[in-house]
């Protein structure tokens, strides 16, 4: 066993081989199957839930495992290893963003009624945020929700949603006011329904995943479907946000090790000019370069997990860690590639398919620009 790195413990290492064989033993051999068909199975989700790993940091009364946030960041870092940025990420959209929610703010009743199955991984989540017209600027979103006897009727689109074909349950922010703002958002569970149409969209990585759009043409949700207070939403929102951002700077820092682990090997075993390729000086300089870019972007990252897993308002460090991570696994993964040659341009060595993966990061869970203007108002500059 791995000699733990704070803030991990022998616990969350053992946690970590008995992760690292599942994704070994039952995703890896797939990986190349799921992204070449675009598609994953749901029943992945019924096996993670076997093995308790839908509901790491849920209560034990709940059906969880009665852990915390650092068992699932043990779990995100392995889940990078699984060979596909696809699924790593519906599975990651459900654990760590659609489901979060619903815990925090949810009743009872929405416990049993869409935890509970979450975790046991019959009902599959997603987070239905972003619009057509409503990414960054998420107070100026449109679906409306217009309440009905009963509950709501919910008209509008989304799109870019993980999960988004899949899901048997959306958590999707909708207006219910007419204010502009982020005054009126609100937040419903709506349920797969023959009113909520969803295609997959095509897109450069994340091939195993359907990322989805999304019509609510007449959707009903009723009443007991309101998830925390009515035009109280936009808080919610706010409220997974740093999570998510953590995830996903814990994903990239794991996927760069994944990277340069490949590097390392091959330049080692490739032959050119009567030698093998790392013994040249400017190829050992890259790779202690890259290596460098990987160890700090993990300090960064596990100084912004242990500030956040100890109840910090770690805004500062954890939009420092998204910002610094994504847009370097990008440039790693683009050097690993360099390094592979003209293999590194071909899907048989799997580098190209995480260079494209990679690209997401500085998109996804808010852009590089939104981060750097997060940090503007943090520094108060
Ligand atoms: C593969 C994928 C999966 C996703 N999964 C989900 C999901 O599950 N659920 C969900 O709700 N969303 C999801 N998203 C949406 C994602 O969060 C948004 O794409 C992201 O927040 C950016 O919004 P946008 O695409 O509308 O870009 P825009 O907001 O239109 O931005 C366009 C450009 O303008 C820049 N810009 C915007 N505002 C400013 C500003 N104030 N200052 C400087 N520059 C600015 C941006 O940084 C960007 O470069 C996903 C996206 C992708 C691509």
């Amino acid at each position: 066993m791995a000699v733990p790195t704070p803030p991990f413990t022998e616990e969350h290492e053992e946690l970590r081989e008995s992760v690292r064989r599942f994704v070994t033993e039952r995703l890896r051999p797939h990986a190349d199957a799921w992204e070449a068909a675009h598609h994953f199975p749901d029943s992945v989700f019924g096996e993670l839930a076997e093995h308790g790993f839908l509901g790491l940091k849920y209560p034990e009364a709940l059906g969880g495992q009665g852990g915390d946030h650092l068992h699932d960041a043990v779990f995100t870092e392995e889940l990078a290893r699984c060979g596909s940025g696809g699924l790593a990420a519906g599975i990651g959209a459900h654990i760590g963003i659609a489901t979060p929610p619903v815990f925090k703010f949810g009743t009872d009743d929405q416990h049993e009624r869409y935890l509970r199955p979450a975790i046991r991984g019959e009902k599959i989540a997603a987070l239905a945020i972003t619009e057509p017209d409503a990414g960054s600027d998420v107070a100026s979103l449109r679906t409306q929700a217009t309440k009905v006897d009963g509950g709501w009727a919910v008209n509008g689109s989304k799109t870019f949603i993980t999960n988004g074909v899949r899901a048997d349950f959306y958590v999707t922010a909708v207006k219910t006011t007419g204010e502009g703002g982020h005054h009126g958002i609100s937040f419903l569970i709506v349920d797969k329904q023959d009113a909520v149409r969803a295609s997959a969209l095509e897109k450069m990585g994340w091939h195993a995943s359907d990322t989805g759009e999304i019509a609510f043409e007449d959707a009903f949700v009723p009443d007991e479907n309101l998830l925390g207070r009515e035009n109280e939403g936009f808080g919610l929102i706010m409220a997974n946000f740093q999570w998510e951002r953590l995830l996903m700077s814990l994903g990239a820092v794991a996927g760069m090790q994944v990277a340069w682990e490949r590097t390392v090997s091959y330049v080692q075993e490739r032959q050119a000019f009567g030698r093998s390729v790392s013994g040249f000086q400017v190829v050992r300089h890259k790779l202690a370069d890259i290596a460098t870019r990987i160890h700090a972007s993990r300090c960064v990252t596990y100084d912004a997990l242990r500030r956040f897993a100890e109840g910090e308002d770690a805004v500062k460090e954890v939009t420092m860690a998204k910002l610094v991570t994504q847009r370097t696994a990008f440039e790693v993964m683009d050097d690993c590639l360099q390094l592979h040659g003209g293999a590194g341009y071909m899907r048989e060595y799997e580098i190209e398919r995480m260079a494209r993966d990679a690209r997401l990061g500085p998109i996804g869970g808010g852009t590089d620009e939104i981060m750097k203007e997060i940090l503007g108002k943090a520094l108060a500059i």
